[in-house]
């Protein structure tokens, strides 16, 4: 990377690898101070993603042009001296799942191949009003039902930590392309866990905002009760500085709540300085037994010494229904699924497979779904329109309806004990590649800890806690009572200044490298 150093005003360099090393609030500044341009951190950032796709594929499309048009905008806006914003012209990723207007949007699924949204996701314009480039979409399981990015339609999604590995789900490229230094940020959705599962088993920063902060304007639904759009960042003020874009009031979203994020940025600039007296930090007894990895148990022991050490109460809070969770989750989220995904029936959007024989328009319909679906979206559909069948839907839906007022109760009862609950993210780090691909219950099991918040519409973060005696990155997951997210951030940017100072860098720095393709290769020595 010699001579492709950009010396700063202060002598600082700058090259094509410290700009996908670097991360977004440091891009901003270099932006700010015009040591950098846009143009030079989005192409560092898609040569980046030519180098490395063909190990981790975390895109299902790359947008280098637009991305770069979007760069050159900003570059001579900033140039003209309009006041821009903070973020303006460094790159993100957003999950296919979310639609934008003239980039292809699959959700991961052969039944929407070939579409391209004609309009933009609530979040997206945001993004481009902000003047955020658009790296391109990542990877996914499809419909975002997955923990392991394997149910994606267009193959699997490598951990950057070790390439036989799942990146986590649904949300594993988002996940995989932060992780992998392709994009400083990244936009994730969260319906049971698809942006910290996947954030916790890649090393990286991921949040659920409370239900309602971000619009879900755009967003291809899953479980509309369910569903919220977040950040994937690599650290905890990049993921403030982006849930600040992102979030705030949508009147295009029925759910969508009134009042502004909150001072998100600031806090997590506050908790940088490592102080957390009087804060209490709830432990939940029901996340932290039996079936999480002893590594995984230890690193979260040893953050809350850290919390502790920083002035924060830590007490132990009980919070019984959460073991029935699971279980609820599985069936509302498969019967608002089932529901949702009846638009996909080959007469509006994508793919439409015409029987030969006799095509009617429920022909058609039984076809392209037959073709267009993948086995697991099939097994929800199945469970979701039994769940809400006359006869069971009490038994089923209407039971699982009441686990949840339970779960939302347990939530308020320990909120009145603490101010933020903490726990492991996920009960394991990544497991290999095929390793659950055909027991489903082993695969659900991944999110027994993230699905709580989703069923109260709680907000949630997951930052890492150090490697586990595999050498594989272990998450610690923050909660906070609802619209309480400044929380999430105090207490995350506190312990990871604490751990960084314990590790001496950011825990990426440890990632092995990436295999790099010849062609990138020589790309890099020729523009030497
Ligand atoms: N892994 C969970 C599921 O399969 C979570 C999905 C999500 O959050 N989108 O439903």
């Amino acid at each position: 990377m010699a001579g492709r150093h950009l010396a700063g005003p202060d002598g600082t360099p700058a090259g094509s690898t410290d700009l996908t090393r670097s991360s977004a609030a440091a891009l901003a500044e270099a932006l700010a101070a015009g040591t950098v341009t846009s143009v030079e951190v989005t192409q560092a950032h898609l040569d980046r993603i030519d180098a490395v796709e063909p190990a981790l594929h975390a895109f299902l499309h790359v947008a280098h042009d637009e991305a770069l048009a979007t760069a050159r905008d900003v570059d001579a806006r900033r140039a003209a001296g309009e006041d821009l914003h903070p973020l303006a012209g460094v790159p993100v990723a957003v999950k296919d799942v979310v639609v934008t207007r003239g980039m292809p949007t699959t959700a991961g699924s052969r039944i929407l191949e070939g579409w391209v949204p004609p309009y933009d996701a609530t979040l997206v314009e945001r993004l481009r009003a902000a003047g955020l480039p658009i790296l391109g979409k990542t990877n996914m399981d499809e419909f975002a039902m997955g923990s392991s990015t394997e149910h994606s339609a267009y193959g699997n999604t490598h951990n950057p930590w070790d390439l036989d590995r799942i990146p986590g789900g649904s949300g594993g490229g988002s996940a995989a392309a932060v992780g992998g230094f392709e994009a400083p940020l990244a936009i994730g959705t969260d319906t049971g866990g698809s942006i910290r599962q996947p954030a916790a088993v890649t090393g990286t920063v991921g949040v659920k905002p409370t239900y309602g902060g971000v619009s879900r304007y755009g967003l291809i639904a899953l479980a509309s009760s369910l569903d919220q759009a977040g950040p994937v960042t690599r650290t905890v003020l990049d993921s403030a500085l982006l849930h600040e874009v992102i979030g705030g009031h949508d009147r295009r979203d029925s759910t969508s709540l009134p009042e502004p994020v909150g001072p998100l940025v600031e806090s997590a600039l506050q908790g940088r300085t490592g102080d957390l007296t009087g804060v209490r930090v709830g432990v939940v007894t029901e996340l932290n037994g039996e079936g999480y990895q002893p590594g995984v148990r230890a690193r979260f022991d040893e953050a809350l010494e850290l919390l502790r050490g920083a002035g924060a109460e830590i007490v132990e809070v009980s919070c019984p229904h959460f073991e029935y969770a699971l279980a609820a989750y599985y069936l509302i989220l498969p019967s608002e699924a089932s529901s949702n995904l009846a638009k996909f029936d080959g007469m509006r959007f994508g793919l439409r497979v015409v029987p030969e024989d006799n095509p009617t328009a429920e022909r058609v319909m039984a076809a392209t779904r037959g073709q267009g679906f993948g086995d697991e979206v099939k097994r929800r559909i199945i469970l979701g329109t039994y769940a809400l069948s006359a006869g069971y839907y009490d038994a089923y839906y209407g039971s699982a309806q009441k686990v949840r007022t339970l779960v939302q109760r347990d939530f308020a009862a320990a909120f009145e004990k603490a101010d933020v609950l903490v726990s492991p993210t996920a009960p394991t780090t990544a497991f290999r590649l095929g390793e659950k691909l055909d027991d489903p219950l082993a695969m659900y099991l991944n999110d027994v800890a993230t699905i709580p918040a989703n069923l109260a519409g709680v907000p949630g973060m997951s930052l890492p806690s150090g490697l586990s005696d595999d050498g594989l990155p272990a998450g610690f997951q923050v909660l906070a009572p609802a619209r309480a997210d400044a929380r999430l951030y105090r207490v995350g940017a506190a312990l990871e200044a604490l751990l960084e100072a314990r590790w001496g860098g950011p825990l990426l720095d440890r990632a092995p490298e990436l295999p790099t393709t010849q062609a990138a290769v020589a790309a890099e020595g020729s523009a030497r």
